[in-house]
């Protein structure tokens, strides 16, 4: 299976290739050449398997030649044992119509972990055969930063730095970066806000000299391996509800719409899905990209659900590209009109095929607090702020629908306990395997929100782990 880059103008790379490229140097997002095919048999056949024997067989055509089949098998074993249900992703039914997709019990309790942990995975396997050692690097307004940190934890040939805004981030999500021990985990904690630690990633990828010398990379959801991996849990979910005798709806709490466009994936490869709801907080870029053709970007407004608070969609180019055609040149010209101005109008016909595709909703914090307490009261559910949107989106969606609605529980109700506290009055544990953090010894470095003296710390940091690699 080969890749191609969104925007037209980069070189066709294998799955090792894009997984390493991450962004396509046309600036462009990789995608596979076309969609791999699941036949009802298919379908049929996954019905009794477990969750990373599923994975396996879903990310093979992906992989292609690059690896081994036991080896893709061997690595998502690994990487779901990690998870504390046997099921890796189980299906929790709250009423006769609706069901969670409880996506959050890997090791940092959001669903991120389901992807990363492969990623993770993958790329200290495909580093390994360059022989190279790089540098992660990325900042954090929260929960994509410990995340990562645990899928790159102690994994040679890789070592993370992570910049989180010095005192705005909870105590919780501080501590589940802060307390990892690995060698070859930094944490830095900003002078600064999430945008000041953002611009300090940005100025140091853009400098070509540095970017090379310490072998710069990113794990964000731009990452196709990424996405791919998040298929899997559609596929899973479905068969046991009946597909593909039966069709299944989802509805996704978005923000950077990757997890949905796995779904609109795994639709693409034949899996029968009625409707994939898109649930956004106030940021609402793409509700009104996909309802009204109107993708503009706005101020970010902070939410309870801080992970979807995003002003654009990185994947949705992805979306533009299939829908579009898969017109690299004319994907290009969308996306430096949207780069220029902010906006973007989506042609009539386009807007056609998003809407026939995707419901979306736009679901405010009041609406957010109404689902918490609904969920605690019907079903006996504590559910979180993300989570929350997804089933309020779901609910609304649900008169003018058929057959089972899936919404995806993207994190534990315990990662954000006031706004659970404020809408049942009740405060959701820490679940066991994360209630240590909060006596651990903590291991980060405060910087000045500064590019040179950023940079002279990476560079302090390279002779010690050549020793202990
Ligand atoms: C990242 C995240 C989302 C949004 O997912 P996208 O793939 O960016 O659309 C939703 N909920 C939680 C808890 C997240 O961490």
């Amino acid at each position: 299976m080969d890749y191609v880059s969104t925007r037209g103008a980069a070189p066709r790379l294998d799955f090792r290739g894009a997984t390493l490229a991450g962004l396509a140097e046309d600036g462009g997002l990789y995608m596979p050449e076309d969609w791999p095919v699941l036949s009802a048999e298919d379908l049929h056949a996954l019905r009794d398997l477990p969750y990373a024997e599923t994975a396996a067989r879903i990310l093979r055509p992906f992989v292609g030649s690059c690896m081994p089949k036991d080896d893709v098998r061997r690595l998502v074993e690994a990487a779901y044992a990690e998870f504390d249900h046997a099921a890796v992703t189980p299906l929790v039914q709250l009423d006769h119509r609706h069901w969670l997709l409880e996506l959050h019990h890997g090791p940092t309790l959001a669903f991120k972990d389901i992807a990363l942990q492969v990623l993770g995975r993958l790329f200290e396997r495909f580093i390994r055969e360059t022989g190279e050692t790089i540098t992660i690097l990325g900042a954090t307004s929260g929960d994509t930063g410990s995340a990562a940190i645990h899928a790159v934890a102690g994994r040679p040939g890789m070592r993370i730095v992570m910049l989180h805004p010095h005192g705005r981030v909870s105590e919780v999500q501080r501590r589940q970066m802060t307390t990892v021990m690995a060698a070859n985990v930094h944490n830095i904690a900003i002078d600064g806000s999430f945008d000041d630690a953002q611009a300090l990633v940005k100025a140091l990828f853009a400098d070509a000299a540095f970017r090379a010398e310490m072998r710069l990379s990113a794990v964000n959801s731009i990452n196709w391996a990424r996405l791919a991996a998040q298929i899997v849990y559609y596929v899973y979910a479905a068969v046991r509800l009946g597909a593909p005798e039966v069709a299944v709806s989802f509805s996704v709490p978005t923000g950077n719409f990757g997890d949905v466009f796995a779904g609109h994936v795994a639709r693409a490869m034949g899996l029968p899905v009625r409707r994939l709801i898109v649930a956004t907080n106030d940021n609402d870029i793409v509700v009104r990209g996909l309802a009204q053709g109107d993708y503009s970007r706005g101020p970010v407004v902070a939410t309870a659900a801080p992970a979807m608070d995003i002003q654009v969609a990185s994947n949705f180019e992805r979306l533009l590209f299939d829908l579009a055609g898969r017109d690299g040149a004319a994907t290009a010209a969308r996306m430096a009109a949207f780069e220029a101005s902010g906006r973007l109008r989506l042609e009539p016909d386009l807007l056609a095929a998003a809407r026939a595709g995707f419901a979306a909703h736009r679901i405010d914090g009041h609406a957010m607090q109404r689902t918490i307490a609904w969920a605690h009261e019907k079903t006996g559910q504590l559910i979180d702020p993300h989570t929350a949107i997804g089933l309020a989106a779901a609910r609304a969606e649900a008169e003018s629908l058929d057959g089972p609605i899936v919404t995806l529980a993207t994190a534990h109700a315990a990662k954000f306990g006031e706004a659970v506290e404020r809408a049942t009055g009740l405060r959701p544990p820490l679940p066991r395997r994360i209630a240590h953090i909060m006596t651990r010894a903590e291991r980060c470095v405060r910087l000045p929100a500064d590019a040179e003296t950023l940079k002279a710390h990476i560079r302090a940091l390279a002779p010690a782990e050549r020793v202990a690699a």
